[in-house]
């Protein structure tokens, strides 16, 4: 049944245990910050089955017996289904679904490959959730980043073993968790916590390798949000056009002994498998990147041009040549997105994008982007930081002051220059602008697992054999 936007909200409100700027929040639906995220997360639900046509067919999907799921709820079989998962992501304001979607996704990969293996019943025990988990239209996280500890050992090797998630007691009908998950997105906006592990476990380390699913208000589960701020609000909405009414939600979430029922649980101690599940994982939530890019790319070029035109400086090749420096990313972005969505292979039945172009892509925005931004803050000059409010321009004693100095080139007024110095101002030096830099950088995982995962795959060794022929041929 799809859930309208109320009914997700009240669903939040379910006794959980968040806390906010070191206080308990009695209801995030109605805190300050939280409440924000909630609201928009909650738009995507909008009327449910009362949606218009055109929402109903860029968000949802019909099951085969007939019942309409949201289309994050569902695994891609095709490319059309990706590329169709991809624009609707683009297209809302809220969570994103692709973490949670991968997540669910890999475990049906990998629990066909484990009940082949040992003749298990993990792939009914994943297929029945996900199901119910599309037909009750619920909101997850996925809770997969440890804290890890000392990071150069892995969990066996930490001075306390809770360093990362694991298994403290084994009952008849279920597992008892204990550990501490961070920076999980909408966690304390979920109604589900999908629990996978962080990284590729030793065959010794079989109490970590464990993926399982946890109502957000589950006992023992204690969310802590992540502190940004306050939220400008709609006031400032000139001054900060992308973000005046923005809060990004994360959370730590302590499982203090939590109890999971054996039918929640996806992977329990099989530490060969969990190499093979992140590959899949990692892959699919990249396209998250595909996402946002090329077009966030396009809109830096976009900004930089106008920028230039403003002030009269369109013509000057210097500056023309950094804009056609931005033109050659977007155009290799739009060349990565193709192939992400193009050379999938079918694994179990499910579509998976190309590992190399989804990583690839991300590693060239995280090398890009933010020199682009540092452009935009050269073209826009010093007002970028330093320019009068949009809340004087609407006081008569000095509008007429701000609107006669900060012309651009004649036609050009100071209002539009103005607003477009401010949108340089969001995207590339407010707090919010902060916030997204770092969120370019470790969201989705570190350049560094990045560059292992386009890496895998290419035969190096082909490389050293062919340098040895050739100089065996020249010898
Ligand atoms: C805004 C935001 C939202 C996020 N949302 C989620 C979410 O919803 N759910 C979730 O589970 N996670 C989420 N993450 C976490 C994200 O996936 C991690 O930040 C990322 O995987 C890096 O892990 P870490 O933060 O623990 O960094 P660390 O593991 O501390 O690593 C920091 C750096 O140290 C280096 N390093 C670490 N270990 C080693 C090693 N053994 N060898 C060599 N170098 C090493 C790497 O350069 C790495 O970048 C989010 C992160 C951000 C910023």
């Amino acid at each position: 049944m799809l859930r309208t936007g109320e009914e997700y909200l009240a669903s939040l409100r379910d006794g959980r245990v968040v806390y906010y700027a070191g206080e308990r929040v009695a209801d995030v639906t109605t805190h300050a910050e939280l409440g924000l995220p909630a609201r928009e997360t909650a738009q995507q639900y909008g009327k449910g089955a009362d949606e218009d046509a055109a929402t109903l067919a860029e968000r949802t999907v019909l099951l085969p017996d007939g019942e309409r799921v949201h289309r994050w709820t569902v695994p891609p079989r095709t490319p059309e289904d990706l590329v169709a998962f991809v624009e609707m992501e683009a297209n809302m304001v809220g969570d994103e679904h692709g973490a949670l979607s991968a997540g669910l996704c890999s475990l049906q990969i990998l629990a066909r490959k484990i009940d082949a293996k040992y003749g298990g019943d993990y792939t009914s025990r994943i297929d029945t959730y996900a199901d119910w988990f599309a037909r009750a239209d619920i909101h997850g996280a996925f809770a997969m980043t440890d804290v890890k500890g000392d990071r150069s050992k892995g969990p066996s090797g930490q001075v306390d073993p809770d360093l990362f998630l694991r298994v403290v007691e084994r009952r008849p009908d279920g597992i008892v968790i204990r550990g501490a998950k961070t920076s999980v997105t909408s966690g304390a906006l979920c109604n589900e916590l999908l629990i996978l592990p962080t990284h590729a476990m030793k065959d010794t380390e079989g109490d970590w390798a464990i993926a399982c699913a946890v109502p957000a208000n589950a006992p023992g589960v204690v969310m802590v949000s992540n502190y940004i701020g306050k939220t400008w609000g709609e006031k400032f909405k000139f001054d900060r056009p992308l973000t005046h009414s923005w809060h990004h939600h994360d959370s730590t979430v302590f499982f203090n002994d939590v109890f999971v029922p054996t039918e929640r649980v996806f992977m329990d101690g099989q530490t060969e498998y969990t190499r093979e599940f992140l590959g899949y994982f990692t892959t699919l939530h990249r396209t998250r990147i595909l996402k946002m890019e090329p077009r966030d790319t396009k809109q830096l070029i976009g900004v930089a041009e106008l920028m230039l035109r403003y002030n009269g400086l369109e013509n000057v090749g210097a500056l023309k040549g950094k804009i056609t420096e931005m033109v050659q990313t977007a155009v290799l972005l739009d060349t990565l997105r193709y192939t992400a969505l193009n050379r999938v292979q079918y694994v179990e039945g499910i579509c998976v994008p190309d590992a190399a172009a989804c990583n690839l892509a991300g590693l060239t925005v995280s090398s890009t982007r933010e020199g682009y931004l540092t452009t935009l803050c050269e073209l826009a000059g010093g007002p970028v930081l330093t320019a009068p409010s949009g809340l004087d321009m609407e006081n008569p004693e000095i509008a007429g002051l701000i609107e006669k100095y900060y012309v651009g080139k004649p036609g050009v007024g100071a209002k539009e220059r103005l607003a477009l110095i401010k949108l340089v101002y969001d995207l590339a030096a407010s707090d919010a602008a902060g916030f997204n830099r770092a969120l370019g950088v470790t969201g989705a995982g570190s350049p560094g697992a990045r560059r292992v995962a386009v890496a895998r795959g290419f035969d190096i060794e082909a490389c050293v054999q062919g340098v040895l022929a050739d100089l065996a041929g020249a010898e």
